[in-house]
């Protein structure tokens, strides 16, 4: 690694991670204040946000997840999400979430407003829902695809068009606080920013060690997904449809079919990879519920979703360090929540902490429930 410096930027806000935290969050504030992004791998979204199932579900999650997701999907069909023919890629379409299991698993998961349905009227709907293998399921129709690389790359031609940096290869390796702000050394870059946004996934911990910030007991967990060929291909209107037991979930791709064991496993930040026998266990699992004609495993991955304690987002600024601003903590919910995230983190930025304390900027519910003060000892202690 690098420490040489070549020059130093004098910015407003300095993002450190770009996956789509980092990324929606640069395109928000770029053209409204100076800003730039640092991604320590060669490319943008080498992590957890080039691994996702790509799926927008307003029914999954706690409330405030729910509410964070509505406006995302709001945010996207307004940025031209939905349109088929509206040229170039879509940002989201329609695409149907169900669960499947027993009447008290589906009942106990099936949150905001999803349609019960009968084992029939499921099946009508995805005729390889084998008859008798589950005795309940529940419907989402307002759930929403998004194509991943297409929502990434829109929100990087949007910040670089309106004036902000981007630099890959820069992992952050040095950190200290001079004259009212950060001075930051990543890769061959130096950086002096006002604040510091730590959106480094998996990573945010560590990253949050470098700046001599306490960590906030953000755990990684394992996931695997693959894309599976099939015999005959899946009408491309079937449902996602989730074991409501929490054990697999497919839903149809270009490919064929996307799988996942839906395993929620603690790891260490880490470039995570599936384990051998991983898939063919979730096949195994999703076989005894649905006949899916699998041909084949075309390709495997892990990622890590990363979480604080109470299973929300973290976002805001450190309650002990002045100009560290948190935007982590989004588990499996990175993808549904981030146009929000990035429009309240942005809003938040913009104010600065003075209006937030005094309450001359008014802070949202939602906003609220994921402040760092709620976290850990360190709230306990200081009383907040
Ligand atoms: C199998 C799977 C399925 C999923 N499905 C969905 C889904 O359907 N819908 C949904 O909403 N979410 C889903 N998720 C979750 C979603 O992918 C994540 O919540 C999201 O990608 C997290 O984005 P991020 O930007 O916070 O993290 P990341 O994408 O990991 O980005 C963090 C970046 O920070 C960088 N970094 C770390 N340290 C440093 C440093 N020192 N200096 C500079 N850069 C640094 C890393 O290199 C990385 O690129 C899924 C996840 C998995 C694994």
């Amino acid at each position: 690694m690098s420490t040489t410096t070549n020059s130093t930027h004098d910015l407003d806000v300095l993002i450190v991670g770009g996956g789509i935290a980092g990324l929606s969050l640069a395109a928000e504030l770029a053209g409204r204040c100076r800003v730039a992004l640092v991604e320590a791998e060669p490319t943008l979204a080498y992590h957890t946000s080039s691994r996702s199932a790509q799926q927008l579900i307003p029914s999954f999650g706690p409330a405030p997840v729910q509410e964070l997701t509505r406006r995302t999907l709001a945010r996207l069909v307004a940025e031209g999400g939905y349109v088929a023919d509206a040229g170039g890629p879509r940002l989201a379409w329609p695409s149907r979430f169900m669960l499947v299991g027993t009447p008290e698993d589906v009942d106990c998961e099936s949150h905001g407003g999803m349609q019960a349905l009968s084992p029939g009227q499921a099946r009508a709907l995805v005729p390889q829902l084998r008859p008798g293998a589950f005795e309940a399921a529940a419907l989402d129709t307002e759930s929403v695809r998004t194509d991943a690389p297409a929502l990434l790359a829109h929100h990087e031609s949007r910040a670089r068009a309106a004036g902000a940096m981007i630099s890959l290869g820069s992992p952050v390796h040095t950190a200290q606080r001079v004259g009212g702000g950060w001075l930051v050394g990543a890769g061959a870059e130096g950086f002096h920013a006002t604040n510091v946004v730590n959106a480094a996934g998996a990573w945010a911990d560590d990253v949050a060690v470098l700046f001599g910030v306490e960590r906030l007991g953000l755990q990684p967990y394992r996931r695997t997904a693959a894309l599976v060929s099939l015999a005959e291909p899946l009408d491309p209107d079937t449902p996602m449809v989730a074991a409501a037991d929490g054990t697999w979930y497919f839903r149809p791709d270009e490919a064929g079919a996307l799988v996942s064991p839906s395993e929620a496993e603690p790891s260490r930040a880490e470039d995570a990879s599936p384990r051998p026998g991983d898939v063919e266990r979730t096949l195994e699992r999703i076989a005894r519920v649905v006949d899916l004609p699998v041909t084949g495993i075309v390709r495997a991955w892990t990622g890590l979703r990363t979480s604080c304690a109470d299973g929300l987002p973290v976002v805001g600024f450190d309650p002990e360090a002045p100009g560290f601003f948190w935007l982590a903590g989004q588990g499996g919910y990175g993808f549904q929540t981030s146009s929000a995230l990035a429009e309240d983190a942005a809003g938040q930025l913009l104010a600065g902490p003075e209006a937030l304390r005094s309450g001359s900027y008014p802070v949202s519910k939602t906003d609220r429930a994921l402040d760092p003060h709620r976290l850990s000892v360190r709230s306990q202690r200081i009383g907040g």
